[in-house]
């Protein structure tokens, strides 16, 4: 049987990249899929089309994760659409990267709002329904950076350090609900946004990962399905590290 047959999962911010990998993968795997697009409307929209045609139920929604009350309205209206949600996954995030000398304030407050407030918005929202259905996994995208701190993103590292403090903090409260709440951790994966990063730097990463390559978003997808299932159904305030073997 997929592994996903039966569940309704909810991603955020999979018009590209990573969360478009989860959303398809998910879909692969017999999911219902909800999920959240903001400036790529035209991507969103054929997403939905793409994800229908592997057979299972697909909506995008135009949604912005670090608005709080939009975030509420989501939760409600896929509830409405789908008849319960059993996976939330906390994908959308953004980078505003420069060193700290430079950094504005407006720098700092966005990719806090985008990365962290979100995950707040969307996982308050999302925990009422699935505690009362006495069951649930919430997934939020980390990073290595996260972990381990990274020069020149000291705003995206503060918004991914915080998301493990919040992921274990919400395991611990909502464990005996049979709630879960896990984190992934993926180092260099390529996407566009890794598509910024200067090519002096791509080389440092390359040179620094065992396995000598970037990953793929669908590497991290899969991840992601293992926590989505009930493979992982005694797992929970975990961060799971998928980067090709970087220490950290
Ligand atoms: P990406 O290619 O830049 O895609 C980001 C996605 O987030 C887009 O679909 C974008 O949607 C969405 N998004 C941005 N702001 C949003 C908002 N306010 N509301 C809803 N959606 C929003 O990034 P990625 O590389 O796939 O990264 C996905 C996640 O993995 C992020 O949380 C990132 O921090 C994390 N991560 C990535 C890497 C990596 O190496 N790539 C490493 C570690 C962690 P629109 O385009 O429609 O606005």
């Amino acid at each position: 049987m997929p592994l996903l047959q039966g569940k309704v999962a909810l991603v955020t911010g999979a018009s590209r990249g990573i969360g478009r990998a989860i959303a398809t993968r998910f879909a692969q795997e017999g999911a219902s899929v909800a999920f959240t697009y903001l400036s790529s409307v035209e991507k969103g929209q054929a997403l939905e089309a793409e994800l229908a045609a592997l057979g299972v139920k697909a909506k995008g929604y135009r949604s912005d994760a670090s608005d709080y009350k939009a975030a509420e309205e989501l939760i409600t209206q896929v509830i409405a659409d789908f008849g319960t949600l059993d996976v939330l996954v906390n994908n959308a995030g953004i980078t505003r990267d420069g060193l700290l000398m430079r950094m504005t304030e407006e720098a700092w407050d966005e990719v806090i709002r985008v990365n962290l407030k979100s995950v707040f918005n969307l996982t308050k929202a999302a925990t009422r329904p699935m505690m009362k259905a006495k069951s649930g996994s919430i997934i939020n995208l980390t990073s290595i950076v996260g972990v381990r701190g990274n020069a020149g993103q000291a705003n995206y590292a503060a918004s991914k350090a915080g998301i493990i403090g919040f992921t274990k903090s919400v395991a611990l409260e909502l464990a005996s609900r049979n709630v879960r709440s896990n984190a992934i951790a993926p180092g260099f994966i390529i996407t566009e946004m890794t598509g910024e990063v200067s090519e002096k730097a791509v080389e440092e990463w390359m040179n620094s990962i065992p396995m000598k390559r970037g990953g793929q978003p669908e590497e991290i997808a899969d991840a992601c399905i293992f926590l989505a299932s009930d493979m992982s159904k005694y797992i929970t305030g975990q961060v799971l590290q998928v980067n090709g073997g970087l220490l950290t």
